[in-house]
């Protein structure tokens, strides 16, 4: 067979499994989205609380920019010519942000759980990561030289006993996980992880509070924040595409970590540099982030209502957070669920394998934080 036939042979066979994806037409606008289905409410956005829709903050960040400050290129990594003064600036304000000794900024998440995991691993090193960790954690994994187990997602009985197991056999062990879980909304209890840890001298927690960061803790410095354990946390990881509505992603970390990346962490290293203008954005962003505890309050109570209704219509739904799944089983009966919403005016999508497990395919609802109380109630009979 030739390699043609083997490409569509294999489309052929996502279509037919109802897994076949495609790039969609549309125009997202503020919290709306322009689809061929018309305008529609978009709750299928990671703009938790509604920062890259608002045009007051956009238009106060822009009017303080200069044809100077406005550099849309850095043409070449940190470690080069592209490390311009609002790098550092960014790095200071996230180490005080979280009382850390040090931060280390990243082109995005992706490059960070990419780069990261392989940096600080070797053949002496076992990773130990949650079942339903994020593609980028995965594949930092494959690309290191650390012998890897996923245990059951959120088993954190099967967690210990591994790392009771293990301990000895290993120089080090690393626990994996997310704060809030990207397709089922659900929180890692962290405090319960920082506790195995310190029962060792040799177990270092991972982090990745991509869909946290903004949304959650008093001040938006996510769960760990929440829980009170971010000085517990060996890599504490956030993104700002998400909430945050920048782009890049950072580890929160000791200035030994900082300075060991910055020496082997190849998808930092090999890079160019984010745009400074963007970095500049990402700066204005962070100095507003503690001030927005009504907008996060008021994502929590939504958050709240829409999950009582589902588990009300008889869904399970793991969610404890903004991400809300409607776990529907097959792709086809998701697909037509989703046209259904989509139809009454509210964007949401189908999730399919390999995103998620077979067998669970969802609707994930994912609130934001400019949704109306008008737009709740009749997202609620519409579930
Ligand atoms: C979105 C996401 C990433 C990737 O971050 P980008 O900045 O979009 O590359 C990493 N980890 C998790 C858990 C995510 O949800």
């Amino acid at each position: 067979m030739d390699t043609t036939n083997a490409f569509l042979q294999e489309l052929a066979r996502l279509k037919e499994t109802g897994n076949l994806r495609s790039l969609p037409e549309i125009a997202p606008d503020g919290k709306w989205i322009q689809t061929e289905k018309g305008k529609l409410l978009n709750l299928s956005s990671n703009d938790y609380l509604g920062l890259a829709g608002d045009l007051k903050l956009r238009s106060e960040f822009l009017n303080q920019l200069s044809v100077n400050s406005a550099l849309f290129s850095s043409t070449s990594s940190r470690l080069l010519t592209g490390n311009y003064p609002v790098y550092q600036r960014v790095e200071n304000l996230l180490a005080e942000l979280y009382h850390a000794e040090a931060a280390l900024f990243f082109s995005s998440g992706y490059h960070m759980n990419m780069g990261i995991l392989p940096a600080i691993s070797d053949s002496n090193t076992l990773i130990l990561a949650d079942k339903l960790v994020h593609a980028s954690m995965i594949d930092g994994i494959r690309l290191s030289a650390a012998k890897c187990i996923r245990f059951r997602h959120q088993d954190y009985q099967q967690l210990a006993a591994l790392v009771e197991k293990y301990h000895n056999t290993y120089s080090k062990i690393i626990v994996v996980t997310e704060s809030i879980f990207s397709m089922d909304g659900d929180v890692a209890p962290l405090t319960q992880l920082v506790a195995l840890k310190r029962a060792y001298t040799n177990v270092l927690l991972y982090v990745d509070e991509a869909h946290a960061v903004g949304a959650r803790g008093i001040r938006g410095l996510g769960i760990a924040e929440e829980q009170n354990c971010i000085q517990d946390i060996d890599f504490l990881c956030g993104t700002m595409g998400k909430a945050l509505a920048s782009m890049g992603a950072y580890v929160i970390c000791s200035q030994l970590v900082k300075d060991y990346l910055i020496n082997k962490m190849r998808t930092l290293i090999f890079t160019t540099a984010l745009p400074p203008v963007q970095m500049e954005w990402t700066e204005f962003v962070l100095k507003h982030i503690a001030d927005l505890t009504d907008r996060r309050k008021w994502l929590h109570d939504a958050s709240a209502i829409i999950q009582e209704t589902l588990v009300e219509r008889g869904y399970s739904s793991p969610s404890a957070s903004q991400i809300l799944p409607m776990i529907i089983g097959s792709s086809q009966d998701t697909i037509i669920k989703a046209e259904d919403m989509q139809r009454k005016g509210f964007y949401v999508l189908p999730v399919r394998p390999p995103t998620v497990p077979e067998g669970t395919s969802r609707l994930r609802i994912s609130l934001t934080a400019s949704i109306t109380p008008e737009e709740l109630l009749k997202l609620k009979e519409q579930i």
